[in-house]
């Protein structure tokens, strides 16, 4: 018989329960369980069995061996998530069959069949599907955040880490991956064969990985370490081009962390995969490093940018092998800790590969305008954020924790110095290793290294949100510049840099704690542009005093240093969002600046302003006005002699902006052609151009469409194109049914093929059709947060609302807003991010 249990609230519930009281455990792992959970277990080990079948629809049956210590004897509180009861077989202690109770996505053990010390108990299970990506001949499982009690019974939290002991039967002529190496294959009968992998150390249960499938492999040493990539790709050259670089951006990666962190690659072996459609850019497995194949298969001709990211992309998941993996998070609030240092580390490891790369540039223009995209917003988030229950760990993720924290750490290493820094963190590194650590945790070690209150500089930076806007004014008759807030947004103390442009470029820094602030400062000429924030650091936008704001609009006098200029830029973005500027002068300089700005990076930076401008802020009397003067510049760019990666990125732009019949005309003919004066597109872009042109003339759907598919060699790519087009489509009930389909779970994915169709669906210039699907998208938002991987219910909403911008789609967010007040915060937080333009734009129009 099963026994009964009482779960309190208290951290110690469990260990004053009484055998006649009854348990209720909630559903996922609340802060409480786990808490408890780590004060009463340890020494957890997993031996773990998958029998994975040829079909796809054939469920995958396991069983788990989980030993663990236990400190006293208390019932035990096994998660597994399987879609029903019956997916748990059998659950044995010490080989007999014993009864247990199954609740709200939990195995509870009996207090009577565990003991003080080691316990043993075995599961035999069904596995649940929602985290495996089964696909015809592949399959993978993505765990995190707290998706491992999907697949397998377990401890299901991040501090409670495990050796994992794996074996796998599979289809003979598939290969595997998993976090330890294969130490054994066995012929099976019947077409199957048994894998053995090398026990892991220990890692979290959202680091445990396998993937099998039909993948080649390829296995190259560089230097001392030895990898195997695991792969899909058909296009030889594509690989031949791509793979030597991979291997070695990831040995470059491995040995410069070595010597950072001054502790030797921390796991077994490091391989890595190529997933088609994967839904992140790349998941760090401890030895088992995934990435989106197109984030590494480089076309020909990539851009400078392509290549940057390329190796920073590498550089951050190999960098969590120790940030994250080696020490890992307590609990998931501090998810962003091993994000800001995998970013940190990625951005300091890339620099010496790309000596022709301006790097300050990079960095402001990687991190600044995504940290603003979601800090100037109303749903904005601080980057500590509460986790009451791992089911919500997924909303932490987003682009605070991505873009501020970096931005913040850049502050923190200039506070401190680079070598008492990286000090600190080999201390933080050496005490948590294997282990668990908190921020606060390593605040207290890094504050052993420095004269300032850490503490408290912590508690700004971490718990605050917004983006600051500042204003400053001059009056240099008497060398007095003077700083203060636009707004009540919370202001995180911060170096800044300036440049009185009669320094030539020299720059003074400034350490600015508050505001209001003013600061004497000599050498400012009295009709000269002042350049605040010139070296880009600060955190904010500086609006500028009358005088440099003068010289800007009216005389185009811009900073010569690019990271100086694009500082300046960025801040007149926020600007007008903020509807400090209009937007014909805005559009006016853009255009302006686009045509004269020899930095790619920066080009880039303004072509996505205009962008957003152009379809989010204009209206259509507005387009037609902007349509051609915007179209001139930028094909001026894509015709000129300069380099190919600046008139390609044009041409991307052009492709997206475009509504006039003479640049349909044109780009039709560079998608024939596949080519503009030896500029030659890649498969992608000329899928991307082919797309566009179906949306501005539907009549040529057809043709467009079959001439496209015929072109496209890759099989996945193939069924990516055929799944798109269904947004595509000429035919409204066509778009409303793909739409409808999205409905069942199972259809939406691969995720980023549906957040590209989305967008597809909604493109502004069918937002007067696609507005009545906003509704039941929303409708589908908590839904799509359970069933869904982590970035998906924000890249879902920003795909839903990208094309929108009039106050009837205004008011179809606001309402759905107030009918849904339960909905949970992280996610309402979310639609108020993506939502921000669609608000921006019509304040601008009610002015
Ligand atoms: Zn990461």
């Amino acid at each position: 018989m099963q026994q009964k249990f009482s779960y309190t609230l208290s951290a110690l519930a469990l260990v004053i329960i009484s055998a006649c009281s009854s348990i209720v455990v909630d559903e996922g792992v609340s802060q409480q369980l786990a808490q408890n959970r780590k004060s009463t277990i340890s020494n957890v080990e997993y031996k773990l069995h998958f029998a994975i079948p040829k079909q796809r629809e054939d469920s995958i049956q396991g069983s788990v061996e989980i030993m663990f210590e236990l400190n006293r004897v208390a019932p035990v509180v096994i998660d597994f998530r399987a879609g029903s009861s019956s997916m748990v077989r059998e659950v044995k202690v010490e080989n007999k069959t014993i009864g247990y109770k199954f609740e709200n996505g939990h195995i509870v053990i009996p207090q009577k069949h565990i003991s003080i010390g080691k316990n043993a108990v075995r599961v035999y299970f069904v596995s649940n599907d929602g985290s495996l990506n089964r696909r015809n001949d592949f399959l993978y499982t993505l765990l995190v955040p707290d998706r491992a009690s999907t697949v397998f019974p377990c401890f299901d939290q991040p501090d409670l880490k495990a050796s994992f002991e794996l074996s796998l039967s599979i289809p003979a002529e598939w290969t595997a991956l998993s976090n330890g190496a294969i130490t054994n294959e066995l012929k099976l009968d019947e077409g199957y064969k048994q894998v053995q992998f090398k026990t892991t150390k220990p890692i979290s249960t959202y680091l445990f990985a396998f993937a099998v499938g039909n993948f080649k492999t390829e296995t190259r040493t560089v230097g001392t370490h030895e990898f195997t990539v695991y792969h899909r790709e058909t296009d030889n050259e594509l690989l031949n081009r791509n793979l030597p670089i991979l291997f070695d951006l990831h040995a470059q990666s491995l040995s410069w962390l070595e010597k950072y962190t001054g502790i030797a690659y921390p796991f077994d072996k490091l391989d890595f995969i190529l997933i088609p459609g994967f839904q992140y850019s790349g998941m760090e497995h401890p030895g088992a490093i995934y990435y989106r194949d197109s984030r590494l298969l480089l076309d020909k001709n990539p851009t400078e940018n392509e290549r940057l990211r390329q190796a920073n992309l590498i550089a951050h998941e190999v960098a969590h092998q120790w940030f994250g993996n080696l020490v890992t998070m307590r609990w998931f609030n501090d998810v962003w800790l091993k994000e800001v240092f995998a970013g940190f580390m990625a951005d300091l490891i890339v620099n010496p590969q790309y000596p022709s790369i301006n790097h300050k540039l990079s960095f402001m223009l990687s991190h600044f305008p995504s940290a603003y995209s979601v800090d100037r917003t109303r749903g904005a988030n601080p980057i500590v954020q509460q986790l009451d229950n791992m089911l919500y760990a997924g909303t932490l993720y987003g682009d605070i924790i991505y873009h501020k924290a970096p931005i913040m750490m850049q502050q923190l290493v200039m506070l401190m110095g680079d070598k008492p820094f990286q000090k600190g963190v080999q201390e933080y590194l050496n005490t948590y290793q294997m282990d668990n650590a908190s921020w606060m945790e390593l605040v207290n070690i890094l504050d052993g290294y420095t004269d300032v209150d850490l503490r408290e500089w912590s508690h700004i930076w971490t718990e605050k949100t917004g983006r600051p806007a500042i204003a400053y004014s001059t009056n240099r008759d008497v060398n007095k510049l003077c700083f203060e807030a636009l707004d009540t947004t919370s202001f995180p103390p911060m170096y800044i840099d300036i440049s009185p442009s009669g320094m030539n470029n020299e720059s003074e820094q400034l350490w600015l704690q508050h505001l209001p602030y003013s600061y004497e400062i000599m050498g400012i000429e009295l009709e000269a542009p002042l350049w605040v924030n010139s070296s880009g650091i600060g955190y904010g936008y500086f609006m500028p005093d009358s005088i440099t704001m003068e010289q800007i609009l009216l005389k185009h006098h811009w900073p010569n240093d690019p990271v100086a200029r694009s500082s300046q830029h960025l801040s007149f973005f926020e600007m007008f969002l903020d509807g400090k500027i209009r937007l014909d002068t805005y559009v006016k300089m853009l255009v302006k600046c686009i045509d004269k700005e020899t930095e790619p990076q920066i080009q880039i930076f303004l072509f996505n302003s205009l962008s957003t401008v152009f379809w989010r802020f204009a209206d259509q009397k507005q387009r037609d006005q902007l349509a051609v003067p915007i179209e001139e510049t930028l094909w001026r760019i894509v015709e000129s002699n300069l380099p190919v990666d600046q008139r390609r990125a044009a041409l991307s732009t052009l492709s997206s902006v475009f509504t006039t019949n003479e640049s349909f005309s044109k780009l039709h003919s560079v998608w024939v052609k596949e080519s503009i004066r030896g500029l030659s597109l890649s498969e992608n872009e000329r899928t991307r151009l082919a797309y566009e042109l179906m949306i501005r003339r539907p009549e040529l759907y057809h043709s467009i469409a079959l001439g496209e598919i015929e072109r496209i060699n890759n099989p996945d790519r193939v069924a990516q194109f055929d799944f798109t087009l269904n947004a595509v489509s000429p035919n409204p009930s066509h778009r409303i049914a793909f739409f409808e389909k999205l409905n069942n779970p199972a259809n939406r994915r691969p995720e980023p093929w549906v957040t590209d169709a989305l967008r597809w669906l909604h493109h502004p210039l069918r937002s007067n059709f696609s507005i009545r699907l906003i509704e039941p998208s929303l409708d589908m938002l908590p839904e799509i947060q359970r069933t869904g991987d982590i970035f998906f219910p924000k890249s879902w909403l920003d795909a839903t609302l990208w094309g929108h911008s009039s106050p009837e789609a205004l008011e179809v967010v606001e309402s759905w807003l107030e009918a849904n007040p339960n909905l949970s915060p992280n996610l309402k937080m979310k639609l108020l991010q993506s939502a921000d333009m669609l608000y921006r734009a019509n304040k601008r129009q009610s002015e």
